[in-house]
């Protein structure tokens, strides 16, 4: 088996009240890993069989490409957060926010806005290309950067699977309140 069901840098309560214990449960154990197990049923015997995920996600289309895009994401996704998190950058990321969107502030706004506004289900991610520039990506469904060439660095869940038995309906107040928990150091480490 090639691809496994990342472990929690966390338990299943400690992202609460922002991100609830049976959120956190039923996202990782149940949804993250039916897309490992589909991953894993879909490549065996395939000529992706033994790469790595992300070369997966970069060469690979359809079913194959969306459950990989999927097991990329979430991996990212759920090592991104801590229950000590919150805060904003600091270095050279925080430097190259500063240049890109004025403010952490300003990219905050820019960054909920662009998961607000993206219909129907997918990502959007703060990206950095091989220069260091970043930019604010929308990906539908299990987009990532990576295809583009980019590096994602930080990356919001708008699947309604995300947010919905914490927030129903309320994509926004989701995404507001993701702030407190990001581990700025983690995303820092990606840059
Ligand atoms: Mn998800």
């Amino acid at each position: 088996m090639n691809i496994e069901l990342i472990k929690l840098p966390y338990t299943t309560v400690d992202l609460s009240p922002v991100i609830g214990q049976q959120t956190v449960e039923c996202h990782h154990g149940k949804h993250l890993q039916a897309y490992v197990n589909n991953l894993n049923n879909l490549i065996a015997g395939t000529k992706f069989e033994h790469l790595p995920l992300e070369t997966i996600v970069k060469e690979s289309t359809g079913a194959v490409f969306n459950n990989a895009g999927q097991v990329l994401n979430h991996d990212l996704y759920f090592t991104q957060f801590s229950p000590n998190g919150g805060g904003k950058p600091s270095g050279k990321l925080s430097l190259a926010i500063d240049a890109s969107f004025g403010s952490f502030d300003e990219f905050r706004g820019t960054f909920e806005s662009a998961g607000v506004a993206l219909f129907g289900s997918g990502w959007v991610w703060l990206a950095s290309d091989e220069r260091g520039a970043l930019s604010i990506t929308r990906e539908p469904n299990a987009g990532n950067p990576v295809t583009s060439g980019l590096k994602p660095l930080l990356g919001f869940d708008v699947w309604e699977h995300a947010y919905y038995l914490d927030y129903r309906n309320r994509r926004a107040d989701h995404l507001k309140s993701l702030w407190q928990i990001v581990d700025w150091k983690a995303v820092e480490a990606r840059y």
